[in-house]
């Protein structure tokens, strides 16, 4: 028997935080330990999409088409170049949809009711959601359990926290009584500086053990990896980004309840 499908929505209103960056990875590695995995893009920049080799330029179907459009959501599935992960793409035809959402029926409910066709296919769904906390993302954190946030270490890296935390309570009152902040992720460290540092042992302070040990430096390879449409840990797996987000994927894994 296999386990019910986790879905985690990786959030954090800030942009630049790492959130792509770390559903892209994530993603993979957990693919890549066997394991079947959907990334639903739900950003209109699609850099998701594009970070796992799909060229968002052609696409016929997108999760714009499944939102809006009611287009079964397996229409929209595309094989990544890694092996067990599939990708839900997006591209700047989302860009409407937090308006066009709007007047619609079962508006905050629309991605889950999709996901629920296609949950006994996965094992684990990681959802990119855009820098904003609207309909969008409301929809990510109504089809999730958990949600997964990267904290970049930077200053003020807390800071807005406290909103999506707000956010993510509401939804859990009103939508989905599942949801629950499970994995933090610091992202961008460097280990030259002090701040770096300081910024992770009080996240630590904060959340505690929802914080992962593995922290991801920030490394020119990470930074390139887009470029290729490869995630690090298939382009570089040797080198210490790749390594860190292999061990945040296996803490993940294990961290399932
Ligand atoms: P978000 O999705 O939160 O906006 P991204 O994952 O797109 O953030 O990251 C923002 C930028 O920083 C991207 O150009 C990405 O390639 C780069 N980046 C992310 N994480 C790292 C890292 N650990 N080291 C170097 N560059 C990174
Ligand atoms: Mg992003």
């Amino acid at each position: 028997m296999s386990s019910p499908v986790r879905i985690l929505a990786v959030a954090n209103q800030k942009g630049g935080v790492g959130k792509t960056t770390s559903v892209v990875n994530l993603s993979a590695s957990i693919a890549l330990l066997g394991r079947r995995v959907l990334v639903v893009d739900l950003d209109p920049q699609g850099n998701a999409s594009t970070g796992l080799g799909i060229d968002i330029r052609a696409l016929e179907r997108s999760v714009y088409d499944v939102l809006l459009h009611d287009t079964p959501i397996e229409d929209a599935v595309q094989a990544s170049a890694v092996k067990g992960l599939f990708v839900v793409p997006a591209n700047l035809d989302l860009a409407g949809a937090e308006i066009e959402l709007v007047p619609m029926m079962g508006r905050e409910t629309r991605l889950r009711k999709a996901l629920e066709r296609v949950a006994t296919d996965y094992d684990y769904v990681f959802i990119d959601c855009p820098p904003s906390l609207g309909l969008l993302t409301v929809n990510a954190l109504t089809a999730a359990q958990e949600v997964l946030v990267p904290v970049q270490c930077e200053y003020y890296a807390l800071e807005g926290l406290a909103q999506l935390l707000r956010n993510i309570e509401l939804v859990n009152t009103n939508l989905n009584p599942h949801l629950h902040v499970s994995t933090i992720l610091c992202q961008m460290y460097d280990s030259r500086t002090r701040l770096s540092a300081d910024v992770v042992a009080e996240v630590r302070e904060h959340f505690g053990d929802k914080v992962l040990n593995a922290v991801i430096p920030r490394t020119v390879k990470i930074a390139e990896s887009p470029s290729h449409g490869m995630p690090v840990v298939v382009l570089d797996p040797n080198g210490a980004g790749a390594q860190a987000y292999a061990a945040a994927a296996q803490e993940v894994v294990n961290g399932r309840a």
